[in-house]
């Protein structure tokens, strides 16, 4: 496990010498101490990267050579993927298989973009003109140093869709992943220095966010900022990079909806529900958190649930067999057992769960709340743990008036047997993210990201690639004719 911050390609202490714990939240044990970095080392990391751009080979070198180093990432994580996996159940809590799917995403996300990083090579844009006296053509440029902030749900991902994409891009990059799980992405230094990345083109610092953090957003000279994370913190950052009217891409909060009509596979209904709430401890920006079932399906659905998620086996992420682990840290299993406690003194039904599992550690039984107003804190805020709101609707309107009123707008999902139905619906969603029949699978390739307080702009796929690009028009006077605006001659 690394010890220091990763800037200009070679291991540093943090300036002002300090550390963090790291604890295991599944034995609430002391397992390493990352470096604290404060304001010297963001400077020295924005230093190195901006040098990286302006001067070094990375931005100039093509996409096919980029995309060669972006590949030796990929095998690099695939390599030692057991090892990350174990980091990341160690420091997140998730259980051991949810890791390893996570870390073998993150591996193909530097593929993909590799891919695209390829695709960027002789990519110029001819554009037609209205008059033949000139021609003009579109090439697309990198953004330039671009810092990375992250949260800790996913830890190596979150990194892997912002720093695989910039890279593929030809950007310099910061990246600052949460300070309560930052172990894999202190690795990811070692593994694109061995992948032969040049120095300073990915600095990794490891610190609080109000500390580095903050220095890092605030700095005048990056060009881009991309930020992943809750929304008073992605509203504290855009307003800290107006003031240099700095690139910004924001992946904010949700609380998505479930609409799941009476024609629905009660069998089929219950699995994506659980998905959609209890994978990763319902720490999942996307989680459908608000279950809408058509009321001739309600009851017997909601008995099947809770069934179910009393049968999950809550432990250690590292205990064969685990599906669900502790949450994060302590201050989230005290987050989340409040946000319970409120919904149920205001009139919430309990219909299972709502207490810690465990003497120690931070788990959380999973959590089905009933009769919930629709303006109740429960229904309305992101609880981001395992605890899901449900409820009976009677018609297909009020279905959708429901799931649409919410101030977040990341995912919604839809189930019916009926087809057309189900398009409908998807239609009237207002989310960046819609599933017909299922809750939460996610592909590198297709986009990813929230209408209205839920962020700007997307990631994954080609959207996530024009995050770090410019566009840039090269228009040539190709005729001799004189202009004969000032020289009539
Ligand atoms: P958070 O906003 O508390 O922290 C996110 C990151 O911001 C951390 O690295 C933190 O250190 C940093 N930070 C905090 N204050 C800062 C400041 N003043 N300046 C600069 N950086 C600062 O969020 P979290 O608790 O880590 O993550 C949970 C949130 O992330 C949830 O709201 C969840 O929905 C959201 N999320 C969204 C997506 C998405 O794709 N939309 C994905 C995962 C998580």
């Amino acid at each position: 496990m690394q010890t220091q911050l990763f800037i200009n390609g070679a291991w540093v202490a943090p300036a002002r010498g300090r550390t963090l714990p790291v604890i295991n939240p599944a034995t609430e044990e002391v397992v390493h101490h990352i470096p604290a970095a404060a304001a010297e080392d963001a400077e020295a990391a924005v230093q190195a990267a901006r040098a990286a751009f302006d001067h070094g080979p990375w931005p100039r070198m093509s996409g096919a050579e980029r995309a060669k180093v972006l590949r030796s990432i990929a095998a690099g994580i695939r390599a030692r993927l057991p090892e990350l996996a174990r980091l990341e159940v160690i420091d997140n809590g998730k259980p051991l298989p949810e890791a390893e799917w996570d870390l073998g995403d993150a591996a193909g996300c530097f593929d993909f973009y590799a891919g695209l990083a390829e695709e960027l090579d002789g990519e110029v844009q001819q554009i037609a003109l209205p008059d033949h006296r000139f021609t003009s053509k579109v090439v697309r440029e990198p953004v330039g140093v671009a810092v990375a902030i992250i949260p800790w749900n996913y830890p190596l991902l979150m990194a892997a869709w912002k720093v695989a994409p910039a890279l593929a891009a030809g950007c310099a990059m910061v990246l600052k992943p949460s300070e309560h799980t930052s172990l894999t992405a202190l690795e990811l230094g070692a593994i694109v220095a061995e992948a032969g990345l040049p120095p300073g083109v990915l600095n990794i610092v490891t610190g609080l966010g109000a500390d580095v953090g903050q220095a890092l957003v605030d700095h005048p000279k990056i060009d881009k900022l991309a930020f992943t994370g809750s929304v008073p913190t992605g509203a504290r950052l855009m307003a800290a990079a107006a003031r240099d009217v700095k690139n910004i891409s924001l992946e904010l909060g949700g609380k998505s909806p479930f609409v799941v009509f009476g024609d629905a596979d009660i069998e089929q209904a219950v699995e994506w529900i659980m998905f959609g709430i209890f994978w990763n401890q319902g720490q999942v920006c996307s989680a459908t958190s608000r279950v809408l079932v058509e009321r001739s399906l309600y009851a017997p659905l909601l008995a099947r649930l809770v069934t179910e998620a009393e049968k999950i086996t809550i432990g250690d992420g590292l205990a064969a067999g685990t599906l669900l682990g502790p949450l994060v840290n302590e201050q989230q299993y005290q987050k989340i057992l409040g946000f319970i406690s409120r919904a149920v003194a205001a009139g919430a039904t309990l219909a299972t769960g709502g207490k810690a599992a465990k003497d120690r550690g931070y788990f959380v039984t999973p959590t089905i709340l009933t009769d919930v107003a629709p303006d109740a804190e429960a229904w309305v805020e992101e609880i981001f743990g395992p605890v899901v709101c449900i409820r009976p609707f009677d018609t297909e309107a009020e279905a959708i008036a429901l799931a649409n009123d919410s101030r977040f707008g990341l995912a919604a999902a839809v189930m019916s047997a009926d087809s057309a139905r189900a398009e409908r619906v998807a239609a009237a969603f207002r989310a960046g993210i819609v599933w017909i029949n299922c809750s939460q699978p996610t592909f590198t390739e297709a986009p990813w990201g929230g209408m209205k307080q839920s962020g700007i702009g997307r990631e994954l796929g080609r959207w996530g690639l024009d995050n770090y690009l410019e566009t840039k028009q090269i228009t040539r006077l190709v005729s001799d004719e004189p202009w004969g605006w000032y020289l009539k001659g």
